[in-house]
């Protein structure tokens, strides 16, 4: 997400930053303007393996090392059909969820992130109807898993969505997270680094991505928006129904969904790449710097390679931060937000954070400070400094965050988000790039996401690929930009 100006702090001058995602089709989906339903897929009729356009959403779950207490790794979620029904009159959410996944293990129970605030009408697996039991953000499905073995969760809940607390003293975070509601009872959501529970039954951690489609429906004109391409969008009997498709599996925290009264204009970017911005009826077709939405993409491609989704989106909606939301990033009302650079730093999220996730928020730092350095990088350029320069401006503020907050890979569970995982890491990557040389680093920039689209990965998975990938021993290297409480000493 971005990393937003704190005010009384040291981070006056800081720029903000934000997360994004991956690509690719999938056969079973329809797809265009024609298509007015989203067939789920459904589990085959003995259970068996799952069909092979749902393999690109197998991930080795696993449980987190920070916030052990959201996720659960016996589930792998595969694909989530939400559809959602948003009354703006009384601020009740109707909804049917259809969950495909394959258990992990075996186990007597389904474990999945819920809160209680909705009241589950309604609850089949495979068809069959199943006992449940909410307390807190824990749904308990009692039916037994199979390892191995795939299953249809169908669930029926309304009630009004209530945001949950955030693990962190981040300004922008002080109205929780997960679904808002704003005084015009349109509705937003930012669930980094969980709170997909307010709204939809998930396996709420990063390293479980999965597939979505969605389905819209509120009273016209007010649209539904959401991850991916709008398939079909019609109104009928003063309801307004979009259908919207991810065709890359996302993970719970990349998700968005918002009701609203929008307007919304299409761009490309040079190399084709589709991009829709979405935001107030009643304001600029692209306020702020949405008009340069194409350029970042642009910019970025030079560097990185290839976007690696299908397109890219604008969310606009009515608070003060900025999330890179998989293929349609989400963005406060706010100068700031809007900005170009926060912009270009939601776009390389894309890279760095969507189409590779990290497996554990332990490793968050490796999408903040890549995108982070990257925003540097622009901003660099466009003040006509090196990239030295703006790495020692950093500098000066940087160990104070880290004082601050604990180590980019051992920050404070309490202060999520902080400054911390963003400026360390950014200034590792400038160190690593001086002493691998520009050839060798670039590579690495463009390789790793590449290598791993639409994947999960750890730390130790990622730093031990650049040790082969650049020839160089940096084990002790990583250790003290990751892990020390002090700065490490630059060159
Ligand atoms: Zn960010």
């Amino acid at each position: 997400m971005r990393r937003g100006a704190r005010t009384g702090g040291l981070l006056a001058a800081a720029a903000g930053c934000l997360l994004l995602a991956a690509c690719g089709g999938l056969s079973w989906q329809p797809t265009g303007p024609g298509a007015t339903t989203s067939p789920v897929p459904t589990s085959s009729p003995d259970n068996a393996a799952p069909p092979g356009d749902l393999a690109i959403a197998h991930n080795d779950t696993r449980a987190d090392s920070v916030y052990p207490e959201i996720g659960d790794p016996l589930v792998d979620a595969l694909h989530y059909d939400l559809d959602l029904a948003w009354a703006p009159d009384t601020d009740r959410l109707t909804a049917t969820e259809t969950l495909t996944f394959r258990a992990t293990a075996d186990a007597e129970r389904i474990p999945l992130d819920f809160n209680e605030q909705l009241a589950i009408s309604s609850a089949t697996v495979d068809g069959a109807p199943v006992e449940l039991a909410v307390a807190g953000n824990d749904l308990t499905v009692a039916h037994p898993i199979t390892a191995e073995r795939q299953y249809e969760l169908v669930l029926e809940y309304a009630g009004t969505p209530a945001s949950a607390p955030a693990p962190s003293a981040r300004s922008d975070f002080a109205q929780g997270v997960g679904w808002s509601i704003t005084d015009e009872h349109e509705t937003w959501t930012l669930q980094e680094p969980y709170g997909a529970f307010t709204w939809y039954a998930a396996n709420d951690h990063p390293s479980d991505k999965a597939l979505y489609d969605f389905t819209l429906t509120v009273p016209a004109p007010w649209a539904g928006v959401a991850n991916g391409v709008l398939t079909s969008s019609t109104t009928e009997g003063g309801r307004s129904v979009n259908t919207w498709h991810l065709a890359e599996p996302a993970s719970a925290y990349l998700v968005t969904v918002a009701f609203g009264d929008f307007q919304h204009t299409e761009l490309e970017s040079a190399s084709g790449v589709p991009i829709q911005v979405w935001t107030d009826a009643d304001g600029e077709a692209l306020p702020g710097d949405t008009s340069f939405a194409p350029e970042a993409i642009d910019w970025l491609e030079r560097i990185l390679g290839p976007y690696p989704f299908d397109s890219f989106g604008v969310l606009v909606v009515d608070n003060d931060s900025g999330m890179e939301t998989q293929t349609m990033v989400t963005l406060g009302d706010s100068p700031y937000s809007l900005s170009a650079a926060v912009l270009v730093h939601e776009a390389a999220h894309h890279w760095y954070g969507d189409t590779v996730t990290p497996a554990d928020w332990s490793d968050v730092w490796m999408n903040e400070g890549m995108a982070m350095y990257l925003q540097g990088m622009w901003e660099a350029e466009q003040e006509g400094i090196p990239i030295a320069r703006k790495m020692d401006d950093w500098a000066a503020f940087e160990s104070g965050l880290r004082a601050a907050a604990g180590p980019p890979g051992a920050f404070d569970p309490a202060q999520f988000g902080d400054g911390n995982i963003y400026y360390g890491p950014a200034l590792m990557w400038q160190e690593l790039r001086e002493r691998v040389g520009e050839k060798r680093f670039f590579e690495v920039l463009r390789e790793w996401p590449a290598a791993q689209a639409n994947d999960t990965a750890d730390r130790t998975e990622y730093l031990d690929w650049i040790e082969d990938t650049t020839g160089e021993e940096l084990s002790a290297f990583f250790d003290d930009w990751l892990l020390d409480r002090a700065t490490p000493p630059r060159d």
